[in-house]
């Protein structure tokens, strides 16, 4: 860490310090509800170093929900939602994904603390052996040479060739440039790169289980979609966006689980035809991947979240409150 980025830090959890202690309750309005984000729970030898900003160690996790529990009243979200709580600050801790992780890791904590959360969970994976494409490709990152990239990739793409000396960076370049394409477009290129490739990355499963979604549904967690694909919605024609909200809506609710009719969006990503449809097919709410403004769409609010990962300490997660509460407030 550099000397700037060192004195940044230290300032946040100051500050994040000084919010929590003096200022909270004055600052964050009764009736307010803050969503906060995670995704995967791992010990430090599990987490991807290409892919931290989607990680807590099991450790970091359950000391961030007890600071989170001093000062919120922690909730469901859907039981939020059908009946806001006017006298408390609320809040609602949601998982992205449906990693395995948070059924060995997340789940006794919260089991033990007695919080509730929600998972929102992708529908073709729940079950299977299949990886996330972001996790392939992270892999595929980390060993693919420079000749069996320029194989694998469309002809006309181009890449930096400083990016082999920075692999951090040339997945996150990769990453960006796959969230612009349609899934079976992803699915072919990383097809392509992972047959090049001579390292396979091991073939433990990194979802859940339906099993594991029924034990979790009967013991305080809920189940909202992440779609069926994780495909990122807008790289959608319409009619396909419609079908992934839709196909995960009727598979979750046909399931024996706690269901939520709310959706988040995956990688964030919508357009205001997108939330209309949703609200269409019978969700009571969606959520993006960042701090927006809270936004109502015809039939159905958009709330935004924040994300929370393994570099959020306790205090500089009350800094991240502090600078997002403008938009934390119902409009
Ligand atoms: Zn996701």
């Amino acid at each position: 860490m550099d000397l700037k980025s060192m004195l940044m830090s230290m300032a946040k959890e100051a500050i994040g310090l000084l919010f929590r202690i003096f200022l909270f309750k004055i600052v964050v309005r009764k009736g307010s509800l803050i969503i906060f984000m995670f995704h995967r729970i791992l010990p430090e030898e599990g987490i991807d170093p290409f892919q931290e900003n989607l990680f807590t160690t099991p450790r970091r996790f359950e000391n961030q929900i007890l600071a989170i529990r001093k000062a919120f009243t922690i909730v469901d979200i859907h039981e939020w939602i059908k009946n806001p709580l006017t006298e408390a600050r609320a809040c609602a801790i949601t998982f992205d994904d449906g990693w395995v992780d948070n059924y060995v890791h997340a789940f006794p904590i919260l089991k033990m603390h007695k919080l509730p959360a929600t998972i929102f969970i992708c529908t073709s994976m729940i079950g299977t052996s299949k990886r996330f494409w972001f996790d392939r490709l992270s892999h595929i990152c980390k060993h693919i040479t420079r000749e069996e990239l320029a194989s694998s990739l469309d002809k006309t793409a181009s890449i930096d060739q400083s990016l082999f000396s920075d692999r951090k960076r040339l997945f996150t370049v990769l990453c960006a440039s796959a969230k612009e394409k349609h899934r079976e477009e992803i699915e072919e290129e990383i097809g392509r790169m992972e047959n090049v490739l001579k390292t396979k990355p091991g073939s433990e499963r990194s979802v859940l289980n339906w099993n594991e979604v029924k034990e979790l549904s009967q013991n305080g967690i809920s189940f909202g979609s992440h779609c069926v694909n994780h495909t990122v919605l807008t790289s959608l024609q319409i009619g396909e966006a419609i079908e992934e909200m839709k196909e995960s809506y009727q598979e979750l609710e046909a399931q024996d689980l706690c269901f939520v009719p709310i959706i988040s969006f995956p990688n964030g990503n919508y357009s205001d035809e997108i939330l209309t449809k949703c609200g269409n097919i019978g969700y009571i709410a969606a959520l993006t991947a960042s701090y927006v403004q809270w936004k109502r769409q015809e039939n159905i609010p958009l709330f935004p979240r924040l994300a929370i990962s393994n570099r959020t300490s306790a205090n500089s997660l009350f800094f991240d409150i502090l600078r997002i509460l403008k938009p934390a407030r119902r409009p």
